[in-house]
């Protein structure tokens, strides 16, 4: 069997290497799992609860050795790790506890001898490709539902947070699921192409656009239920009547956080030009008070570039921002290594005929562009493929609300944003994707609805 090695983006060094999948051993565990998947859905709800709650135990036992692992593995500064795992458990807490009335069988009509009722049945064996950046909060969206609703599920991680996803798959089958029922497929690019190639009854992604693309046109024609959370190019809009110094601190930490590498990181930022320099200095400054080192490190707060390939698109929308005039502030270029190491980086005076503009970053790079009204930011803000989140700040609730009618978004944000709550649906608009989780609705996505017409005899 071939091997996975596993190195530390933020020194390059090694960590480890570990036993990778081919094609053969996924065509095994696509068949163990086909197998095994009866057994699981006819356990009573109940076990399968338990099993999640005992995960949860584990999570909560094992949390701080849990988190140096994906510090290590992913460049996470280590608070930002500790977040994503304290964060975890209300999602599991909303999984536990919702699973019960959403998936319970409805009677819609009951009259006349003849009975109608909903049922919800398991999709069957899901494969869950996913990503590296939040690979505790992306797995779980879809493993946990998926086992809680009677899936069998086929996980393969990103191969840049394998250990994470060896965790994972240990905690569940130490908490009870069966390691049939779950099963971790090791590898990269090609292991995912591998999973494809298998008999699935759902395929659940979240990854870029130019994967999912591929990954759409491979199954397209196989009718399974298929989901793709992509990617954003997420805008936000600062009113004229806002605190510009406190808009300017959250929207760093927006634009910033978890080195910028989050799906749903605030990617443009439109001023209005009565706040607009007050807004931009309060944002540099603040973006240079943010401490770039070891992710080990407590008082990190910007940590490695997980993948070195997102170094050179970086350099890119740095490049062709500063050929096309814009004005930099700070950063703009690569820190010194071993690793992968980029300067928080702020331009104004952008346009949307750059690349910053219009195509993810995803990395600690911001452009913020002055505007002379609302209907101009809205045409701004809607002036993009993609659709994941949008905000407004402003103290005027109406004003708020009347704006973010008009985005093209799946998620709207009124003066906060980079936020995702295990209550509501989370999915995109355009090019960042299809289908959602999170929520009741992404419980429901694990089932397909069954109809029941019951009539008495006689
Ligand atoms: P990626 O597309 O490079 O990889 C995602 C997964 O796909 C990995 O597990 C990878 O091994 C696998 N893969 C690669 N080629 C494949 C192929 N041909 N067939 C099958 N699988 C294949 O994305 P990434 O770098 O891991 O993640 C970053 C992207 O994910 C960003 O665009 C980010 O916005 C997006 N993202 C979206 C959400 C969301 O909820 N919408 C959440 C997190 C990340």
């Amino acid at each position: 069997m071939s091997t996975l090695a596993i190195y530390n983006p933020a020194d390059g060094e090694r960590i480890t290497a570990v036993a990778a999948d081919d094609a053969a051993s996924v065509a095994v565990k696509a068949a163990r799992a086909r197998a095994a998947q009866p057994a699981w859905a006819a356990r009573p709800l109940l076990e399968r609860k338990d099993c999640i709650a005992r995960f949860r135990e584990g999570v909560v036992r094992d949390l701080e050795a849990l988190a140096v692992t994906m510090t290590r593995e992913t460049g996470k500064p280590i608070r930002m790790s500790r977040n994503e795992l304290n964060g975890l458990l209300g999602r599991l807490d909303f999984f536990i506890g919702m699973v019960e009335p959403v998936i319970a069988t409805e009677t819609v009509y009951d009259e006349g001898g003849m009975n109608e009722r909903i049922e919800h049945v398991p999709l069957g064996v899901v494969g869950n490709i996913s990503a590296w950046n939040y690979p505790w909060f992306v797995g779980c969206n879809v493993i946990v539902p998926a086992l809680l609703t009677g899936n069998a599920v086929l996980y393969k991680p990103s191969e840049y947070a394998t250990l994470t996803g060896l965790e994972i798959a240990r905690l569940l089958h130490e908490a009870g699921v069966p390691q049939d029922v779950f099963a971790v497929l090791v590898g990269a690019g090609p292991v995912g192409a591998a999973l494809l190639e298998q008999k699935v009854d759902g395929l659940f992604f979240t990854g870029s656009y130019a994967t999912g693309v591929r990954i759409a046109q491979t199954v397209g024609s196989r009718f399974m239920k298929l989901q793709l959370e992509l990617g954003g190019k997420d805008p936000t809009y600062v009113c004229d009547d806002v605190d510009a110094k406190g808009a300017a601190e959250s929207l760093a930490d927006g634009a910033m956080y978890n080195t910028g590498q989050s799906c749903c990181s605030v990617e443009r930022i439109y001023v209005h030009e009565k706040v607009h320099d007050a807004f931009l200095a309060a944002f540099v400054e603040t973006v240079k008070g943010y401490k770039a080192g070891d992710p080990m490190s407590e008082d990190t707060y910007i940590g490695a570039i997980t993948r070195s390939q997102q170094l050179d698109v970086l350099d890119a929308h740095v490049a062709d921002a500063k050929a096309k005039g814009a004005v930099l502030h700070t950063g703009g270029h690569r820190l010194p290594g071993p690793g992968n190491w980029y300067a928080p980086t702020v331009f104004s005076n952008v346009n949307h005929d750059m690349e910053l503009m219009r195509e993810e970053s995803f990395g600690p790079i911001i452009g913020i562009h002055k505007v002379s009204s609302d209907e101009e930011a809205v045409r701004l803000m809607n002036d993009t493929r993609y659709g994941l989140t949008a905000g407004v700040y402003t103290p005027d609730r109406d004003r708020a609300q009347r704006l973010l009618a008009q985005l093209n978004a799946g998620s709207l944000y009124w003066n906060c944003c980079d936020r995702v709550s295990p209550r509501l649906p989370w999915s995109g608009f355009g090019d960042s994707g299809i289908g959602l989780t999170l929520s009741t609705y992404g419980i429901q996505a694990f089932t397909r609805p069954r109809a029941w017409h019951l009539k008495a005899a006689g």
